[in-house]
């Protein structure tokens, strides 16, 4: 009956999903429908409404390239990796953006690390979103730190720190709700998504949050599955 209760748990999941995913489509879908019917109609103005139609069309491409991680193959992927190595290839995706914006990135392993198991892709996707989103924190550009150590619990503990706004106390609760964003051109997705990914690797992810100072978020995960597994169980 546990396990039963846990599927009809994941529907539900599945449903608000689903529902929220309809909701957000539905309103460019809408905006884009009203301005083919000026179009058609002969308006005047026909530059203007083609861009916004181009920006509702890539919202949606947005969303749904976000959902798709979620509904990509899990577990046969996973395999013995150096996370020094996935920081360091997610750094060189980012590094044009970086510089575009002003931001400088500063890594910082302590001592030496073992690898771990893990799903590379999932994790590159990871550490993708969270610097995105340290990026964006610093619209005038700024210092992101990644900090690596390995802790006595067996367990790889990612820390990255940037020099943004930060986020509200009562807020920090609502990161990670399926389209939950500040932005105007967020999708509200990539959290959600980092969450689900950390979850798989039988880890934690945690933000801390100074207004005006910055945000850290840590992301801790067991070397081993099983580890934390049998960690998990014992709560
Ligand atoms: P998006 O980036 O598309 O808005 P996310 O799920 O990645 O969606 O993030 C949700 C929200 O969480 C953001 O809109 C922002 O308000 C907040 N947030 C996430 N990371 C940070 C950060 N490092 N600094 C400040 N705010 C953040
Ligand atoms: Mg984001």
């Amino acid at each position: 009956t546990e396990e039963r209760l846990r599927t009809s748990e994941k529907l539900s999941a599945v449903g608000q999903l689903a529902a929220g995913v309809a909701h957000e489509i539905r309103n460019p879908l809408t905006a884009l429908k009203g301005f083919t019917q000026f179009l058609q109609s002969g308006a005047e103005g026909k530059q203007e409404y083609y861009e916004i139609m181009m920006s509702e069309l890539n919202r949606i491409d947005l969303i749904l390239s976000e959902l798709l991680m979620l509904a990509k193959p899990k577990a046969s992927e996973f395999a013995w990796l150096n996370p020094e190595l996935v920081i360091r290839h997610v750094l060189a995706l980012l590094e044009a953006q970086a510089i575009l914006k002003n931001v400088q990135f500063l890594t910082n392993v302590d001592g030496s690390l073992s690898g771990m198991m893990g799903a590379e892709n999932q994790l590159k996707q990871l550490f993708v979103n969270l610097l995105k989103n340290a990026i964006e924190a610093m619209p005038d550009g700024g210092l992101i730190t990644i900090r690596l150590q390995e802790q006595a619990d067996k367990r790889i503990c990612f820390a990255i720190a940037d020099q943004g706004s930060g986020i509200p106390q009562d807020l920090i609760d609502k990161i990670g709700v399926p389209f939950y964003t500040t932005k105007d051109q967020g999708s509200g997705l990539g959290m959600m998504v980092s969450r689900k990914i950390v979850e798989e690797h039988k880890g934690t992810l945690q933000i801390e949050s100074v207004i005006g100072e910055g945000t850290i978020v840590y992301v801790r995960l067991p070397i081993n599955r099983e580890s934390g597994e049998m960690e998990e169980k014992r709560k």
